[in-house]
């Protein structure tokens, strides 16, 4: 059992847990919490994390990294624990689909069960997921969303959507503190190689030269948003002392096709990429763009990476990566 922290001459660094920390997004919110003098706790149960991700973090003396599962009694008493736990591509969560919703749904009670023994805040990672196919568009955080829920998808978004419900029950029951970032799609360097998205699919057929996998007549939308921005964006909604409402959208209004986002890559990477079409996976969203009017005025978020400049960084980070895997594999 790791106690909190506690530094030389009585000066205590706040101790914060991120499950979730070899992961894509809790490996730059791990290095940002260091940054910012936070005493930070890692766990992972590395399914689909990777701990290649937490070299930079694993540097600083400040970070702690447990192997271990989110489903299991919590290794640590932090004052902030953030819950980014959960496979989250639809080729990783589906892979393992019982392991998903377990992820989610135990995850959470063991968030709620902590915050019912000690004074902590939780702030969980949700998901644009909630909103399912939306009927509503852009979405507000006032939508109830449109989910299947028997679908492929399922275990995903109702895991995410009941997770939601146990944290809210245990604000309302015992007053815990708890906050939720319904977090729309986000890419940027450390994307898991392999996990099937669409942006980290077309930068590395670009990569390899070959044809953009297009799923359905692409006329679907997304709307992306750069790690840096979202980084930002957690860390004010974490760090306010008070705040208006606990549940917020962060992401990027900037909404595109995929097909535009195929026309994108091709200027970025300077090569005329055909594309090669593929059956539109089941339950699909055709629509999805976050109106983040509440994170605006209430954190003042607004994204500033633009699309052409995420992708060309987001491209460098995987030519690296794969030369790295290349030489390993060769070795
Ligand atoms: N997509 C695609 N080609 C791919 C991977 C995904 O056209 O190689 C499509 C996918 O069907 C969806 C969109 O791109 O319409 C975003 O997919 P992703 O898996 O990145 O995220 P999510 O569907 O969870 O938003």
């Amino acid at each position: 059992m790791l106690a909190r922290v506690e530094m030389g001459l009585g000066a205590a660094r706040r101790t914060v847990l991120v499950t979730g920390a070899a992961g894509f997004i809790g490996s730059h919110l791990s290095e940002r919490l260091l940054a910012e003098g936070f005493e930070v706790v890692g766990l992972d149960n590395l399914m689909t994390g990777d701990i290649a991700n937490l070299a930079a973090a694993g540097r600083d003396s400040h970070f702690h990294l447990e192997i271990g599962d989110v489903r299991d009694t919590l290794p640590v008493y932090a004052e902030m624990i953030f819950n980014l736990a959960c496979p989250a591509s639809p080729v990783h969560y589906q892979s393992d689909p019982a392991a998903t919703l377990t992820t989610s749904v135990l995850g959470a009670l063991r968030l709620a069960e902590q915050a019912s023994l000690r004074r902590v805040r939780i702030i969980h990672a949700s998901t644009s997921e909630v909103y399912g196919d939306p009927l509503e568009h852009p979405q507000r955080e006032s939508y109830w969303g449109n989910v299947n829920p028997v679908g492929e998808r399922a275990c995903y978004d109702e895991g995410k959507r009941a997770a939601e419900t146990i944290l809210m029950d245990a604000h309302r029951a015992r007053g815990s503190e708890i906050r939720i970032v319904r977090i729309f799609n986000t890419y940027g360097p450390r994307m898991a190689l392999d996990d099937g998205r669409v942006i980290s699919s077309f930068v590395r057929q670009a990569i390899e030269g070959v044809p953009l996998t297009l799923h359905g007549d692409g006329q679907q939308t997304r709307s992306f948003c750069y790690i840096d921005d979202l980084i930002e964006g957690l860390v004010r909604f974490a760090t306010k002392d008070e705040i208006t409402h606990r549940i917020i959208n962060l992401g990027n209004p900037h909404e595109l096709t995929i097909a535009e986002l195929a026309d994108v890559l091709r200027r970025v990477v300077g090569k005329n990429l055909p594309v090669v079409r593929r059956p539109l996976p089941p339950d699909d969203p055709r629509r999805r763009r976050p109106d983040i009017s509440l994170a605006r005025s209430m954190i003042g978020f607004e994204p500033r990476v633009s699309i052409e400049h995420g992708i060309a960084a987001t491209h460098a980070d995987f030519v690296a990566r794969l030369e790295q895997e290349h030489r390993r594999r060769a070795e």
